[in-house]
């Protein structure tokens, strides 16, 4: 089972980037081309039936399957990155962090208005990330139509942050 072949190669690393933090690293699967492509046929399934237009991916992990995954159902990859990286004309959404706070950007042209968008990151913890991602994406007069994610830490119960955009939530490891 695809669940059990992840967890097996995701790496738990104690105290990173903070004491405290388990980090879940990811790129042991990229060392993986078959894993890789079993990743994106599993999103594929999911995603049956769903119709869309792009795909958003969250800097930066969450370029490497978005675009993956984008190109295999053959529609255009939308990049949202952190504050200053983006060169063109963009428009910005901050979000709390635990300590601090951080902003996300997209550009202004990223896609036409009315199109039918699924956001993709690697990694689903409190929400806000994504949160941010899906107001970007509605500003720009986007409809979110899913959210795809490797790896969703379900004991921070931050679904309920996403079904007010699309209770479309697809996660491969739990
Ligand atoms: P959230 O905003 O709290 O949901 O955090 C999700 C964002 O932080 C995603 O963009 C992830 O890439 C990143 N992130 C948080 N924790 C981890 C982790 O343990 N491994 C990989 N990425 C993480």
């Amino acid at each position: 089972m695809l669940e059990e072949q992840l967890k097996k190669v995701i790496r738990d690393i104690p105290d990173f980037p903070q004491p405290g933090i388990v980090f879940k690293d990811i790129t042991p699967i990229l060392k993986d081309q078959m894993l890789c492509k079993e990743i994106v046929r599993e999103f594929e399934r999911h995603l049956e039936g769903v119709k869309l237009d792009a795909i958003a991916g969250i800097e930066s992990r969450g370029f490497l399957f978005g675009m993956m995954l984008a190109n295999q159902l053959d529609v255009p990859f939308v990049p949202i990155r952190k504050q200053g990286k983006l060169p063109f004309k963009t428009i910005s959404e901050s979000y709390k962090l635990e300590y601090g706070q951080a902003t996300i950007e997209i550009h202004e042209d990223a896609f036409e208005a009315g199109k039918n968008i699924l956001i993709h990151d690697d990694l689903l913890a409190t929400g806000g990330t994504v949160v941010a991602a899906s107001k970007l994406i509605e500003k720009l007069g986007g409809n979110i139509v899913g959210y795809s994610f490797v790896i969703s830490l379900d004991f921070l119960q931050s679904h309920g942050r996403l079904t007010r955009f699309s209770d479309n939530i697809v996660s491969l490891v739990h």
